[in-house]
């Protein structure tokens, strides 16, 4: 495969997402120069001073204009608007890349560009952690990424963003937005929501009685580790993608209803056979 290479990387949001991607781009050698842009310009600052990019700049215009390949990798709601504003100062040739976990924006920002210069993408690669500090170069390594093309986009733009992620190490994969955000809510959002669910429902007894925080141990921390994640991240994804994740909740709440079910009724056959549904689907032993 050709060795890819752009002169200089944007990147708008300089987090988690943002700073592992800069540090895996540097690992490859795919770029001359890294710049970073963030909203209040600290966490770009801070990346700076951790050797994650080469200069910060407060100016998405600028941004605009003088890169040849730009990540915007920052909270999903706020990444139509960013786009926006890319799409008035890019020049044709810029390609716009994202690593937002809904692509349900995709269709409307696709047509802001003239040039047809972005292509969604979603790295499903992450850690409960989030800022700059949090970053490392393997992030991506063996996971997979879906990229999310429309009928008219362009396929050289669309090659390069896929020889782009697969460079950092990913498995790329190709999804309309809706089959992205349907999946992703089911596997996905709906963890990190029964995650926040979990540790909500249990907090009152967790904080009154130390027995609950000592004896809190594999099965709850492994469940609920992801509940760790970072506040706006996750509101702007339950937000963005309300409809699927609702549907999720609902078939949630029957399965749920269906096990309640079962111990009202003292049922031993109804909970073995719901146990035993779940535990084949992962073994893959499940009857269709
Ligand atoms: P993060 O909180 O670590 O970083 C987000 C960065 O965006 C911060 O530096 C913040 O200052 C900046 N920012 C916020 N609003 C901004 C704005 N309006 N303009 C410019 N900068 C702004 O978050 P992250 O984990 O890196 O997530 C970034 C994106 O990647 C999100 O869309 C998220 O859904 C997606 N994602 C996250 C993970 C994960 O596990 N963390 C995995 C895959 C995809």
């Amino acid at each position: 495969m050709k060795k890819i290479f752009f002169k200089r990387i944007g990147i708008v949001g300089v987090g988690l997402i943002g700073s592992s991607f800069a540090l895996a781009v540097k690992e490859r050698k795919c770029a001359d120069e890294i710049w970073g842009y963030s909203l209040s310009g600290n966490s770009a600052k801070k990346a700076f001073e951790l050797g994650i990019i080469d200069k910060y700049i407060n100016d998405l215009a600028l941004l605009a204009k003088e890169c040849d390949l730009i990540l915007v990798s920052t909270p999903v709601l706020t990444i139509p608007e960013i786009l926006k504003e890319l799409s008035l100062n890019i020049k044709p040739e810029t390609i716009v890349t994202d690593g937002g976990s809904v692509k349900n924006f995709v269709r409307e920002c696709h047509y802001l560009f003239s040039d047809k210069n972005f292509i969604g993408a979603h790295p499903i690669a992450g850690t409960e952690k989030s800022g700059p500090e949090a970053g490392f170069s393997s992030l991506f390594d063996g996971s997979s990424c879906v990229i999310t093309p429309l009928v008219d986009s362009d396929s050289e733009k669309l090659r390069t963003v896929t020889r782009l992620w697969e460079t950092l190490g990913m498995n790329v994969v190709f999804m309309t937005p809706e089959e992205h955000d349907e999946v992703m809510a089911n596997v996905s959002h709906m963890p990190h929501a029964v995650a926040f669910s979990l540790v909500f429902s249990v907090k009152d007894k967790y904080f009154k009685d130390t027995k609950f925080t000592a004896f809190a141990g594999g099965g709850f921390k492994d469940f609920t580790r992801i509940a760790k994640s970072d506040v706006t991240m996750w509101t702007d994804i339950f937000l963005s993608n309300s409809k699927m994740v609702l549907a999720s909740i609902k078939d949630f709440e029957s399965s749920l209803s269906r096990l309640k079910r079962g111990l009202e009724d003292y049922n031993r056959t109804e909970i073995e056979a719901f146990i035993s549904s779940a535990r084949n689907v992962l073994l893959g032993t499940e009857k269709k």
